[in-house]
């Protein structure tokens, strides 16, 4: 009977502590930053990022010095060893890169006669929209055989092989996030190797099981207090469509954005400001920073709105400190106000 008692209480303590650990993973906002962080083409790179996250030292396939940010080091080589013991060898490629790096890229290779301007706006990632600079975003390539298998038109022919690591990857926090022929919707083909840590292996396990995008899992969250990554998401898609279906319809090309502030109704009872916006709990007042980029052959004044400046190397109009809200209505989001400041 005794043993049956210590037994019980044994079995309920796990289980509280077992509890209590899901709960606290659940928090993707530790360590000073989101681990939800958006960065794609249209979504720029938090401005304190890069002076918050950890980095920690690595080396690659090719023994060079690399950095990624730590927590996801170490989940990436958990699920290393645990490939491992299925007879599957993986190794890092690249990770982080900082957006002075990408700058310097695209420095050296815009002036580079025999590339040009041209050639780096289309090929080259735009400094701060790229996933590599969060250190939370891995490419990894190869050992089949004992031979390095780094290209990736050689990768992409390993099928089998990275369906046995996808399978894994949410075990240790981990998604795969270009999808095959979900190009519309991440702006990237099909890449099996480039892996992304996002601090919860829960949501990895539901991103992973229902075969989503890390794009398409946020635009289904609408806890925005506690999700502030997928009010992000909801405010740039939604100011995107307004942009392209509607103010600068066929005048431009590609709209990117830097979305400085977010208020949710909750923020309202300690601003007074959001207060007088009446803000519902689905709608979204922001602080956003844009950049328009004009169809070809389309002139660039035309799509000056107020405080707009060109900048004539990046041949983008860049919109500074605009306040905008949006709101929910009848099933759909809507852009209600966006104006110069407050
Ligand atoms: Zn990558």
């Amino acid at each position: 009977m005794k043993v049956k008692k210590l037994l019980l209480i044994v079995i309920v303590f796990t289980a509280i502590v077992f509890v209590a650990a899901c709960e606290k993973e659940e928090d993707t906002n530790r360590n000073g930053y989101d681990y939800l962080v958006l960065v794609n083409k249209y979504s720029q790179l938090p401005d304190d990022w890069e002076d918050k996250v950890e980095l920690v030292d690595a080396k690659n396939a090719w023994d060079e010095d690399i950095q990624l940010e730590k927590e996801a080091y170490d989940n990436y080589l958990k699920l290393e060893a645990a490939l491992k013991k299925e007879g599957v060898s993986i190794v890092l490629d690249s990770v982080y890169r900082s957006v002075q790096e990408q700058q310097d890229l695209w420095d050296e290779w815009a002036a580079d006669p025999e590339k040009g301007l041209d050639y780096v706006k289309k090929f080259v990632a735009v400094p701060g929209f790229s996933e590599h600079h969060t250190g939370l975003a891995i490419d990894i390539c190869l050992m089949v055989d004992g031979e390095l298998v780094f290209d990736n038109d050689e990768m992409i022919e390993e099928r089998d092989i990275f369906e046995k690591i996808h399978k894994k990857l949410a075990d240790y926090g981990f998604i795969l996030r270009y999808l095959e022929n979900r190009e519309d919707s991440t702006g990237y083909t099909y890449e099996p190797w480039h892996l992304r840590y996002i601090g919860s292996k829960k949501i990895a396990k539901y991103i992973m099981d229902n075969d989503l995008t890390f794009e398409e899992y946020l635009e289904s969250v609408t806890d925005y207090n506690k999700y502030p990554e997928a009010a992000k998401y909801r405010i740039e898609t939604t100011l995107k469509k307004e942009f392209e279906e509607k103010t600068y319809k066929d005048k431009i090309s590609n709209v990117r954005f830097d979305v400085k502030k977010i208020y949710t109704s909750k923020d309202a009872k300690d601003d007074s400001t959001i207060k007088g916006l009446e803000l519902g709990d689905k709608d979204l007042a922001f602080e956003v920073e844009y950049q328009l980029l004009p169809q070809e052959g389309i002139d660039y004044n035309t799509l000056i709105v107020t405080d707009g400046k060109y900048n004539e190397e990046l041949g983008w109009v860049t919109n500074i400190n605009r306040l905008g809200v949006i709101r929910y209505e009848n099933g759909s989001y809507t852009v209600t106000q966006l104006d110069t400041g407050w």
